[in-house]
């Protein structure tokens, strides 16, 4: 068991088994030894790749779609541009870039911030954005931001924020805990604590015991908080990130490694820990706060944004090793079997308006 193990091992004799979100919260952003505050998870050489880092195209049709949205909303100035969780900064790097073409008056005026959570993460946003020609402004929450018309993004935010799972037992829905085994190593039991009347699963679903329900407040919340912003000062929102458009039971849990999944026990702080976004959840928050939400799947989002064209037009002056190379990021980022179907953009606006997502 590696350090981080043996603090969460010598937590639990001490203060009894803990939820799979406080286990992810601890592996995550232990000051130690977490994953996001001591490691680089991103790239070939890191444990997972994200949309941004393979094509310069992702963030520019999200820069396209910002745009579009800020037109709608009549060209608000003063607004801000905040991006959450932005990892090694690179989304916002292509979306100022494109603005500067496309909208130069919204990149020369707009208030550009990033909302980060680990400092040493946030040391490399400002490197990759020394030289982009905009300012920014680091907060470790958006209730730092002013309090004016707001565009967000968020890539892979969602999933790196902990959930939690209940299992249906005899008794109930309870809360699945982690305690340990004889053998002192950690181990999935359940606890006593009770899913709330108003989370539990559609009764439709088949819940046999056994069967696994996830639930995420800490998500919720934080689409709350932007929903609530955009609510009360105009403004619009768009999030990538993989998981299901409608709820269903069954567990997600996983941890991800050097590019594989290997079990969320293994190497606790080592390994990125996530699941898979619930987004009728997420979109239910932001539809009672009276907002418009559109869901679709990332490849057909990028497909309507105009993946395809801006692939053709970058790659008429490049060769062929660099056009292949091309093809291969439109497969990888829209492809059905690659990140297409699986990663959902979820968009809000102030009013139903019938915009695209
Ligand atoms: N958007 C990036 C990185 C995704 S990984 C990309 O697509 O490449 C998740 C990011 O969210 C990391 O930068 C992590 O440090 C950050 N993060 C995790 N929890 C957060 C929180 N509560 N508030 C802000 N950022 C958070």
């Amino acid at each position: 068991m590696n350090r981080l193990g043996a603090k969460i091992a010598a937590l639990i004799r001490a203060t009894g088994p803990i939820s799979v979100a406080d286990y992810m919260t601890i592996c995550l952003f232990d000051s130690e030894h977490g994953y996001y505050t001591t490691r680089e998870p991103f790239g070939a050489k890191g444990d997972f790749v994200t949309a941004p880092e393979i094509s310069q195209m992702f963030g520019e049709l999200v820069a396209v779609w910002l745009v579009q949205a800020w037109r709608e909303l009549g060209s608000p100035l003063p607004v801000t541009i905040a991006e959450i969780g932005p990892g090694r900064g690179t989304l916002m790097k292509d979306i100022v870039r494109t603005l500067r073409r496309l909208a130069p008056d919204l990149a020369a005026r707009a208030n550009f911030a990033m909302i980060e959570a680990s400092p040493r993460l946030a040391e490399i946003q400002r490197q990759t954005l020394a030289d982009v020609g905009a300012d920014f402004a680091w907060h470790a929450d958006i209730e730092a931001l002013a309090p004016q018309p707001l565009l967000t993004v968020g890539n892979e935010i969602f999933d790196a924020l902990p959930f939690r799972q209940f299992v249906k037992t005899e008794a109930g829905w309870l809360e699945r805990a982690i305690g340990l085994g004889n053998d002192d190593t950690l181990r999935f039991g359940v606890g006593t604590a009770n899913l709330s009347a108003g989370a539990l699963p559609s009764a439709a679903e088949p819940t046999e015991v056994g069967a696994i329900f996830e639930i995420a407040p800490a998500r919720e919340a934080l689409m709350a908080a932007v929903a609530n912003r955009i609510a009360r000062h105009g403004g619009a929102a768009i999030f990538f990130d993989y998981g299901h458009i409608e709820q269903g039971i069954g567990d997600t849990f996983q941890a991800v490694r050097k590019h594989r999944s290997e079990d969320v026990f293994a190497n606790p702080g080592e390994a990125d820990l996530t699941s898979h976004v619930d987004f009728s959840a997420l979109a239910n928050v932001a539809r009672n706060h009276g907002l418009g939400v559109e869901t679709s799947t990332q490849g057909s989002f990028l497909i309507r944004m105009g993946l395809i064209e801006r692939a053709g037009r970058l790659g008429q002056a490049l060769d062929e090793t660099a056009r292949d190379k091309i093809s291969a990021d439109v497969e990888r980022l829209a492809g059905p079997d690659q990140m297409g179907e699986l990663f959902k953009g979820l968009t809000i606006l102030p009013q139903a308006t019938g915009n695209e997502c």
